[in-house]
C-alpha cells in the first residue's frame, strides 16, 4: 500500500469511528499506529498492557464496522499483535510481560535484518492480556488442550483485522503430551501461493480474521525457554523460526543420500532446512541450514552460531516469500553431507554433495504463484 493510500485509509478509519462510538483516542492511536508506521519498522515500545475488558459492546460493534478485507500472498510488510493469556492475574508476573515484551521489542529490527532489508515486521501493538473462558477448554486422549481459533475469534471482537500474525503466549500449564513436546508452533490461518509447497487453503474465518491473518504463533507457557545465551543475543529467534513456518520449508526432499531418486535433498523431517544446506551467512538460518568452512582436507565443519553475528533467512526462503529478486535465482547453494536425519549426524566432517538453487526449485516445483 502506498503512503497516501495508508494516510487515506487512516483519516478514513479515524473520521468512521469518531462519528461512530467516539471510542477514546488512546485506543485509536494504539490500534492505528501499525497503519501509521507500517512501512517504518521501530522497536518503540509504549509499555503499556491493556485489558480487553475494558472495552465497551458500543465500541466494539464500531470497530467490526471498519474492518477491512485484504488478501494478497505478496506482502512486505507485516503486523504482529501479542496475547498474552491468564487464568488468573497472578499468573502475570513482571518478570513473564518482560520476557514477552523484550521479545516483541526485537523483533522487528531482527526481521528486518533477517529479511535482508527486504520486509518490515511491525510490532508496535502493546501486549494484550486475555483472560481464558471456560469454554476455550477440551479434553483428550492427550490431557488438557485449548481451542486456540476460539481465543482469536475473541481478539478479533475487539481489534482491527490489521495483523498478518499473532502470538498466543500464556501463563499455564496444559498437561498436553504433544503440548510438552513442542517448543512452539504455528497456526497456519491460510495459504494463497503455490510452488512452496504448501496446499491452498483459507481458515481465516475460523480463526476471527476477515482474510488479513495468515497464522498464530503458539508459545509454550515455559517462556524462560526461549531466552539466548548472553553474546548470542536474538530474544525473537523462537519468533523468527515460527513465523518462518508460514512459507517454509516444505518444499523439496528429505535429505537420504539420494535415496527414492530425491532431486531437492534441502530438507529434513519437521519442515527445516537440512543442517548441510549452506546458509551464505557465517552462521545457521532461523529455519536451519548451517554455514560450513573448509577444514583443509577436503571435509568441512558446521558452525551454527557465532557472538554478535544475527541470524538471516535463506535465499530460498525470500524465494517462498516472494521477496527474492530474480537475479539471485541462479545462485548455486552448496549442501553437504554429513548423514541424515540425527543418524550419524557428524557436524565436523562433511562433504560436499551437490549444489541447488531456487531455479533448481523451480524446475521441480514450478514457480512460485500467487492464488
Ligand atoms: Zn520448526
Amino acid at each position: 500500500m502506498s503512503k497516501r493510500n495508508i494516510a487515506i485509509v487512516v483519516v478514513v478509519l479515524v473520521v468512521v469511528v469518531l462519528v461512530v462510538a467516539g471510542i477514546s483516542i488512546t485506543f485509536l492511536s494504539s490500534n492505528l499506529q501499525g497503519l501509521i508506521f507500517k512501512s517504518k519498522p521501530t522497536i518503540i515500545d509504549t509499555n503499556k498492557f491493556r485489558d480487553i475488558s475494558s472495552i465497551s459492546q458500543k465500541n466494539l460493534d464500531a470497530i467490526k464496522k471498519v474492518q477491512r478485507a485484504t488478501t494478497y500472498c505478496n506482502r512486505k510488510n507485516f503486523k504482529i499483535g501479542f496475547i498474552l493469556l491468564y487464568e488468573n492475574k497472578d499468573q502475570l508476573t513482571n518478570e513473564r510481560l518482560d520476557i514477552l515484551k523484550n521479545m516483541k521489542n526485537d523483533l522487528s529490527q531482527s526481521f528486518l535484518y533477517a529479511t535482508k532489508n527486504l520486509a518490515t515486521m511491525d510490532t508496535l501493538d502493546d501486549i494484550y492480556l486475555m483472560p481464558m473462558e471456560n469454554s476455550w477448554y477440551f479434553e483428550d486422549d492427550d490431557g488438557k488442550d485449548i481451542f486456540f481459533h476460539l481465543i482469536s475469534k475473541k481478539f478479533y471482537e475487539t481489534h482491527y483485522d490489521i495483523y498478518d500474525f499473532l502470538v498466543l503466549a500464556r501463563t499455564f500449564d496444559l498437561n498436553n503430551v504433544s503440548e510438552t513436546k513442542a517448543n512452539a508452533y504455528l497456526l497456519f490461518s491460510k495459504n494463497d501461493i503455490s510452488g512452496i509447497g504448501i496446499d491452498i487453503f483459507d481458515n481465516d474465518e475460523k480463526y476471527g480474521s476477515k482474510g488479513k491473518l495468515l497464522g498464530s504463533v503458539v508459545l509454550n507457557k515455559d517462556i524462560k525457554k526461549y531466552i539466548i545465551p548472553p553474546g548470542e543475543e536474538i530474544p525473537s529467534l523462537i519468533l523468527l523460526h515460527e513465523i518462518g513456518h508460514r512459507w517454509c520449508c516444505n518444499v523439496g526432499d528429505t535429505f537420504q543420500n539420494e535415496a527414492n531418486n530425491a532431486k531437492l535433498e534441502i530438507k529434513t523431517l519437521a519442515n527445516h532446512f537440512y543442517p548441510g544446506l549452506e546458509s551464505g551467512h557465517e552462521i545457521a538460518t532461523p529455519m536451519g541450514g548451517a554455514h560450513w568452512v573448509s577444514n583443509g582436507d577436503g571435509t568441512f565443519k558446521m558452525v551454527v552460531s557465532k557472538e554478535g553475528i544475527k541470524p538471516k533467512y535463506h535465499d530460498f526462503f525470500l524465494y517462498f516469500m516472494g521477496l527474492l529478486p530474480k537475479s539471485e535465482y541462479s545462485k548455486k547453494f552448496p549442501i553437504y553431507a554429513f548423514g541424515w536425519e540425527t543418524n550419524n549426524w557428524n557436524e565436523t566432517k562433511a562433504t560436499l554433495y551437490k549444489e541447488i538453487s531456487v531455479d533448481d526449485i523451480i524446475a521441480v516445483e514450478g514457480n512460485r504463484q500467487c492464488n
